[in-house]
């Protein structure tokens, strides 16, 4: 369920119509939609009920102060994987005393940054990094609180790049492992262990393997409880969104309220609420994808199109460097004309931009509308994973980000100009 509909044959969002957003702005523009935020955290904070939760965001999949800002205040925690992103957690008003220092690479810095802002807590991926987790502390007369991140060794079904939760991912420590590293841990002076932690994955579409890794985890958890005390129990992220649309259901229901999503809140919550109530704990998730994918859009122009012997492209202003996910992980994202009347005419052919790269293209061999030169379209579901992956590569500066809230919109971060691709060169 999202805020992108079309109202009298225009795209909009929530109240604010697109095409004039795109004329004020320019594109390429991401544009969020502050109600579907809300929405998605509430649905999700719902289904889970009385379970003894704590929802963080995970800021890797947005990282806009704007966006912080309005999760900060639905009483959001955060899991952050580097000081920056904790630097922007503070800078957006969130609380570091619910922020989660996740990641298999911290730095001294990062460590030190994070103690002396009190995080919750530290999610340890490796007996080295325990080890000087303790050392750093100690410079600084302190304690660190921390989780050992368990892999739980089990098959995600997602794409192989975003799994994480299998013995041959570097992420997490092996089953068999977790127990010697919380007894290490519970001898270091300047450590104190307090809970757990598993991410198996993203993009999960079946509720099966979160529910097979919380099975296969359980025992540990309680065995932990006993000896150490532990306080919470974190599931990780991973909840999938829809990507992809039925074409056949026709273009005015492609983002309509029809949407199924293969794995929703609820039916998340029916599975594995039963089994988490009953260690009375504090259960904490990690939702990324989940919260902002479809809160999200990449609006861009068509600049050219070409007719090659073999095929037929659309040239959008938008690049690979701006939206990265179908080069980088087969990422798909529905491409949907600003204009309704635009769908009725459709065209097999490829979405590319203007990036020297063959990976440079939104997709290939898809039908898609008839869309020509000046013509505005919407890449959906790019709320997560999308501008925060943005680069400069080909010197192009970076897209504006557009909050919409009602018929309200605020510009949540300036388009970069040229003279920012050069600031800090010497
Ligand atoms: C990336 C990540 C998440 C969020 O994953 P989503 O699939 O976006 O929900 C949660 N926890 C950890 C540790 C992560 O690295």
């Amino acid at each position: 369920m999202h805020q992108f509909k079309y109202h009298q044959g225009t795209l909009h969002c929530e109240g604010v119509n697109l095409q004039t957003l795109a004329q004020d702005h320019g594109t390429p523009l991401y544009v969020y939609s502050s109600q579907t935020l809300r929405d998605n955290y509430e649905r999700l904070n719902k289904a889970l009920g009385d379970l003894d939760h704590h929802i963080a965001f995970a800021v890797k999949a947005n990282s806009n102060l704007s966006v912080l800002n309005l999760l900060a205040e639905l009483g959001s925690g955060f899991d952050i994987v580097s000081g920056g992103e904790l630097f922007r957690v503070i800078k957006a008003g969130g609380d570091p005393g619910r922020c989660s220092f996740a990641g298999v690479g911290k730095t001294a810095e990062e460590i030190t940054y994070a103690l002396e802002q009190g995080i919750y807590c530290f999610n340890i991926e490796s007996l080295a990094e325990l080890e000087f987790i303790n050392r750093v502390a100690e410079s600084l007369s302190r304690t660190a609180p921390v989780a050992v991140r368990i892999n739980p060794n089990v098959d995600a079904q997602t794409h192989k790049y975003i799994s994480t939760g299998k013995a041959e991912n570097k992420f997490g420590i092996d089953y068999e492992e977790t127990m010697r590293v919380y007894e290490r841990a519970s001898k270091l002076p300047h450590i104190s262990i307090r809970g757990i932690q598993m991410h198996i994955g993203s993009q999960l579409t079946n509720v099966s393997p979160f529910v097979e890794a919380v099975k296969r985890v359980i025992p540990l958890v309680q065995e932990l409880q006993h000896k150490y005390g532990i306080e919470f129990f974190s599931i990780g992220g991973g909840i999938g969104i829809v990507y992809e649309e039925a074409l056949a259901s026709g273009p005015s229901s492609w983002w309509s309220e029809h949407e199924n999503p293969p794995l929703s809140p609820d039916v998340y919550a029916r599975e594995l609420v039963p089994l988490l109530e009953l260690l009375k704990m504090k259960i904490v998730l990690e939702p990324g994808r989940y919260m902002s994918g479809n809160a999200g859009v990449l609006l861009a122009s068509c600049l050219y199109e070409k007719k090659g012997s073999a095929k037929t492209f659309k040239i959008v202003d938008a690049g690979m460097n701006d939206l990265i996910r179908p080069a980088l992980y087969e990422g798909h994202h529905e491409i949907v004309p600003i204009f309704e009347r635009q769908s009725e005419n459709t065209v097999l052919g490829d979405v590319v931009g203007p990036i020297c790269e063959s990976g440079d293209f939104f997709c290939q061999d898809r039908r898609i509308a008839d869309f020509q030169q000046g013509d505005l379209i919407a890449l959906m579901s790019a709320g997560a994973y999308s501008f925060t992956m943005a680069s400069n590569y080909n010197s192009r500066p970076l897209p504006a980000e557009i909050l919409v809230d009602g018929t309200e919109c605020s510009i949540a971060r300036k388009r970069q100009q040229w003279s920012d691709l050069i600031s800090g060169e010497l």
